[in-house]
């Protein structure tokens, strides 16, 4: 049984593809992972690139693909290493806020999450990753605005409650923003409920006002 959700946001080919092949950065992968889970349109399409496989992988040398080059063989064999098959199939409903890979990853549901507040109401949860990226989940109170911010590498940030607003659009439950360098934005939570988001990173944002600049390390954001 898959979730019912009206989903406007989806992911890039580059990164699906980077998925497929098993190199994202174990960060992103679960942003990735738990959106695909979410949304049978991009559960397609990685199906589509696990079934070209390396043939995809050998022709996309564009730095959107976002990939290191490897030969056919290395190629095969991270996919074949990297992912069981069935890792495509939809997953079933937890019931709860987290879809299925990320429960499995948390341990649990969004009882389960031992927020650190950050005294205005904005609370984080950093979650053990490999190097090479860095994943949160954010309670973002219902009105709240994340400070203004640019990006120095891409953050993905996918919605798993509420909503949030900034300069490009809305993003809803499932909805997934790609940001990087060319995107500075204000992330406002939608009154109702409190926005609840699982965001990736690969470099630190970039502040433009000095409190945020200020609260950074201790944010680690
Ligand atoms: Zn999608
Ligand atoms: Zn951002």
């Amino acid at each position: 049984m898959t979730e019912v959700n009206q989903i406007n946001h989806h992911l890039t080919d580059g990164l699906l593809m980077a998925y497929s092949a098993g190199t994202l950065p174990e960060g992103f992968g679960l942003v990735v992972a738990t959106h695909v889970s979410m949304c049978d349109e991009c559960r397609a399409r990685a199906a589509s690139f696990d079934a070209l496989g390396g043939a995809v992988l050998e022709t996309s040398a564009g730095p959107e693909a976002a990939m290191p080059a490897h030969s056919l063989t290395q190629t095969l064999e991270r996919i074949r290493a990297g992912r069981p098959s069935a890792a495509n199939e939809p997953r079933p409903a937890t019931g709860g806020v987290f879809p299925a890979p990320l429960a499995a990853y948390v341990g649990g549901d969004l009882d389960r999450v031992k927020w650190r507040s950050y005294g205005i109401g904005l609370k984080q949860r950093i979650l053990p990753v490999a190097r090479g990226s860095s994943v949160r989940l954010l309670y973002i109170p219902a009105g709240m605005a994340v400070p203004d911010h640019g990006h120095r590498g891409t953050e993905l940030t996918l919605v798993l409650q509420g909503a949030f607003r900034d300069e490009t659009d809305r993003f809803g439950r499932g909805d997934i923003e790609v940001a990087n360098e060319d995107l500075e934005h204000t992330p406002i939570a939608e009154e109702g409920a409190a926005c609840i988001c699982l965001a990736a990173t690969d470099a630190p944002l970039r502040f433009t006002g000095l409190l945020p600049r200020l609260a950074q390390p201790f944010l680690r954001i």
